[in-house]
């Protein structure tokens, strides 16, 4: 047995193009990739690979799957046989599952549970999308925004109406306690009254809707945000069994394929910032839902790419949010890793700036991004006079605990010596007061 989380990893980390491409022709059609089917025979291409779906389908024969079923069906080989191959090829080490029995069950009856709930949102994003349609003044604020139909689809963007119920036009049961579950419907919570009394209403009412992914692409759960002044400006779904804002990044299912080709990823505060970045080119960005850069953030973005860029809108709340981040990423970073920090004009968020200024001045602002060591040690020297013992003091107490939170190794090293310098102590000096250190609490 493989932990099922491992697959997961797995297929994120490959891209189903090169796996088919070391076996099969591949010609790049429109968004897809043809070839001839390996697996009937045939003179004019019918057997496709979808880089933005990570599956290979064949019009001829109806072959279909994913990476690992394409190395099952090509090379004839088992599941676990498919898994090591294509691990292998991956640099990836395959773990041993130590579940006992009972975990299993259990955890099988959570997926089952989780499935249920991640079709009812499905539907409720078709839902969205179909009011979309039939609403001008949400699509006027979408193409206000600069975006074009073929973008709004890529993203499932939809529209929930007006209304306290709307969404019961989408599921008949609307008193479901799996709607109030999914975070869709709320339940007016009213002890005096038994639960078939209580008021139910929908959550999102007159909201553009962003729906939110999961990397195998299941819905989780929604961002709406306002299309004129009200409050609050974005709503998120709660915290449900299939969504957890503290993990989850907006963008990360569709952004994977942008991420490979351009080699990072760009991480950035909204929804709106992460489709308009697409819509000039910069599929590679993902957004926090709403909270502060966690480190299981940090440690998801590392298992698609292993450069990462954090923007930031150059006010002090972004200067606030780069704090946070330069702390979420310290224990990911490495020799091996780059992370830098993106902050841009006061006035500006990448939505702005992008539409504003164009794709070529934004690139511009991506490569003058501040590597994270330059970052820790502005961070630290902030307000400080190195000129004085006193402010190098302040330096060396701000730097411990953000330097004591990087792993152990090459960059940890170059650090101490640089901050050392800094500090005007020899290296030694510090590496003895600090062997102590310990991370931010
Ligand atoms: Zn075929």
């Amino acid at each position: 047995m493989i932990p099922p989380g491992f697959i997961q990893d797995l297929l994120a980390r490959v891209d189903i193009v090169d796996i088919v491409g070391r076996h099969v022709d591949l010609k790049k059609a429109g968004i897809n990739h043809k070839g001839l089917c390996p697996f009937h025979g045939e003179k004019t291409p019918s057997f496709t690979v979808s880089p933005s779906r990570q599956t290979y389908h064949c019009f001829g024969c109806g072959q279909h799957g994913n990476a690992v079923g394409f190395l099952m069906e090509h090379l004839g080989i088992g599941f676990i046989d498919a898994v090591k191959d294509l691990a292998q090829q991956a640099g990836m080490q395959v773990p041993e599952d130590d579940r006992s029995p009972q975990q299993r069950e259990q955890e099988k009856a959570q997926k089952q549970r989780q499935a249920t709930l991640t079709e009812i949102l499905a539907k409720a994003g078709q839902h969205y999308r179909q009011q979309l349609k039939g609403n001008p003044r949400a699509i006027e604020y979408l193409k206000g925004r600069g975006l074009t139909g073929q973008i709004a689809l890529q993203f499932g963007l939809g529209y929930a109406p007006d209304g306290w119920r709307s969404l019961a036009s989408a599921f008949p049961s609307y008193d479901d306690p799996l709607l109030v579950e999914t975070g869709l419907v709320i339940l007016q919570d009213d002890p005096g009254k038994s639960e078939a009394e209580q008021r139910r209403y929908d959550r999102f009412r007159d909201r553009v809707m962003f729906p939110i992914r999961n990397v195998l692409g299941e819905v989780i759960g929604f961002g709406g945000r306002v299309l004129d002044k009200g409050e609050p400006k974005y709503l998120n779904s709660p915290e449900t069994p299939v969504f957890h804002k503290g993990k989850e990044l907006y963008g990360l299912y569709e952004a994977r394929p942008a991420m490979r080709r351009r080699g990072y990823a760009l991480v950035v505060e909204g929804y709106m910032d992460v489709v308009a970045l697409a819509q000039h080119g910069f599929g590679n960005a993902v957004a926090t839902l709403g909270t502060a850069c966690t480190a299981d953030h940090v440690q998801k973005l590392f298992r698609f790419t292993e450069s990462v860029v954090f923007s930031f809108d150059g006010d002090a709340a972004g200067r606030r949010a780069a704090g946070r981040a330069l702390e979420a990423a310290l224990p990911h970073a490495n020799e091996t890793r780059t992370i830098k920090f993106l902050f841009l004009p006061t006035e500006h968020d990448p939505d702005s700036y992008v539409r504003e200024l164009g794709a070529d001045a934004f690139e511009r602002c991506i490569e003058g991004a501040v590597p994270l060591s330059r970052q820790l040690m502005e961070t630290a020297a902030d307000g400080c006079d190195l000129g004085t013992p006193e402010g190098r003091a302040k330096m060396l107490s701000v730097a411990k605990p953000l330097w004591a939170a990087l792993p152990d190794g090459l960059l940890k090293r170059q650090l101490l010596g640089e901050l050392a310098r800094r500090a005007q102590l020899p290296d030694a000096e510090l590496q003895a007061l600090w062997a102590n250190a310990l991370p931010p609490a």
